[in-house]
């Protein structure tokens, strides 16, 4: 197969078998050549993300050796679930494998936003002041706050708010925090991650550099993280650099595909402590909660975790460097180190958003034959549209992508438990901008 149908080079860049298998899933010769001519540019970043996944497929076993993980863990647990030894036993693989004093990952925690709402008010009083240093809260975390009256809401029970937005540059406005700081300011919640924002994400370095400088003018202050989409992607976690809490989904990086459910928090003794207590009950805390026959896919997808978060990196990295010789804006872009797996591309326009997510759709090994539609979702403030052909649904550690239907009609694209099927998403959605003739593939490379 020629680079590509122009430019009259007469390189070879995928072989013919490969080639015809993906012709046979629908990929235009074009859009394979374009494809194949961006990866070989890759390779030397695939290279140190298979040395970080390394490092930390290996604190995951040092984590399950050192906490002797058996058979016997994988047992199901029902009812109360007293002395579910796999559950108080994963909990430790966690506490030790992100570097906290002890953890809380239960089943029972339903999604991030759960985890990260137990976390917050569990650890809040009325009258406490909560602080986000980092501007504007994922979308889901406005009602949990209060910033959109919510039923619920930290707000209704006398707990207020303040928000520090980034500089133009991206950088933490350091006057602003100091002069935001106050008497009752109890916790202060750091996003790693971007969600659904085009703030660049923090790596793990800068997030350690903000929680310095808060716990320089308030010692006592607790720093919590919002680790969503950021475990594994590099060698630290935040928890190494100062914070108090880290809280994130199952579904997302740290179940590796394999978690059904799920949420943790992972810190300080205390802080997980006062989450349990508010999960289960007042003097129940973590002594109850049955692990109902899923443990087995915590550990599993744990130990599947860093391997699927270097798929879905080489993915994300891929993404950009297509979209970006395309002439879109992505963020990160083609060239940027990564903090997390989410890959933004702004497409300026609905029908490259809606091809885009048709592309990843049909790519899926599950409902493949299936056209995402904009929805009103529960917790976003616009129609957001998702391709996901995920086992668990939702999932968006499996390759998935989404936005709100608003301009500028960014698609924010994550996941992908393996390279290989990453890859085919990020060829198919650009086959359906090619076919609406939405992008011009012809003379760019
Ligand atoms: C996904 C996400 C959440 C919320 O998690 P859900 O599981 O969707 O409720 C919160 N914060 C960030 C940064 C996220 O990426």
């Amino acid at each position: 197969m020629r680079c590509c149908a122009s430019c009259g080079r007469e390189e070879f860049v995928m072989n013919q078998t490969l080639y015809e298998i993906y012709h046979k899933l629908g990929i235009s010769e074009a859009v394979c050549a374009f494809g194949s001519a961006v990866e070989e540019e890759l390779k030397e970043r695939f290279i140190a993300i298979d040395a970080n996944a390394e490092f930390n497929q290996l604190k995951v076993i040092s984590a399950m050796q050192k906490n002797r993980v058996s058979a016997e863990c994988f047992n199901i647990s029902s009812g109360y679930g007293y002395n579910d030894i796999g559950r108080d036993t994963l909990e430790s693989v966690y506490a030790d494998c992100f570097g906290g004093e002890d953890a809380l990952v239960r089943p029972q925690i339903t999604c991030g936003t759960h985890a990260l709402a137990l976390a917050l008010i569990s650890n809040l009083r009325p009258g406490d002041e909560l602080l986000s240093p980092v501007g504007k809260p994922y979308d889901t975390l406005e009602n949990v706050i209060g910033i959109r009256p919510s039923r619920g809401s930290l707000a209704e029970y006398g707990i207020t708010y303040r928000q520090v937005e980034l500089l133009e540059n991206g950088d933490f406005d350091y006057d602003g925090i100091r002069a935001a700081l106050n008497e009752r300011t109890k916790l202060v919640t750091i996003q790693r991650s971007k969600g659904y924002a085009t703030r660049p994400t923090l790596s793990v370095a800068r997030i350690g550099e903000l929680i310095a400088f808060i716990k320089k003018i308030k010692p006592d202050v607790l720093c919590m993280v919002d680790n969503c989409y950021g475990e594994f992607v590099e060698e630290r976690e935040p928890l190494e650099v100062g914070a108090d809490m880290i809280v994130g989904s199952l579904i997302k990086n740290p179940g590796g595909g394999l978690a059904p459910v799920g949420g943790y928090i992972v810190g300080k003794k205390e802080c997980v402590e006062n989450a349990a207590f508010r999960l289960t009950s007042p003097g129940l805390g973590k002594e109850v909660g049955a692990g109902l026959g899923v443990m087995q896919s915590f550990y599993q997808g744990l130990f599947l975790a860093p391997n699927v978060v270097s798929a879905a990196l080489k993915g994300a990295i891929f993404a950009a460097n297509i979209y970006e010789r395309l002439g879109y804006r992505v963020i990160p872009d083609g060239r940027e180190s990564r903090h997390d797996i989410i890959q933004a591309v702004e497409f300026g326009d609905p029908d490259a958003m809606r091809a885009f997510c048709e592309g990843i759709q049909a790519a899926a090994p599950v409902d493949s034959y299936v056209t995402p539609e904009p929805w009103a979702m529960p917790g976003y403030d616009s129609e957001v549209i998702m391709a996901a052909g995920a086992f668990v649904q939702g999932s968006s550690i499996e390759l998935s992508a989404d936005g709100p239907m608003k301009p500028p009609y960014a698609v924010y694209f994550q996941g992908g438990l393996t390279w290989y099927h990453a890859k085919l998403g990020i060829l198919m959605s650009l086959q359906k901008l090619y076919e609406r003739k939405l992008v011009n593939i012809a003379n760019i490379c």
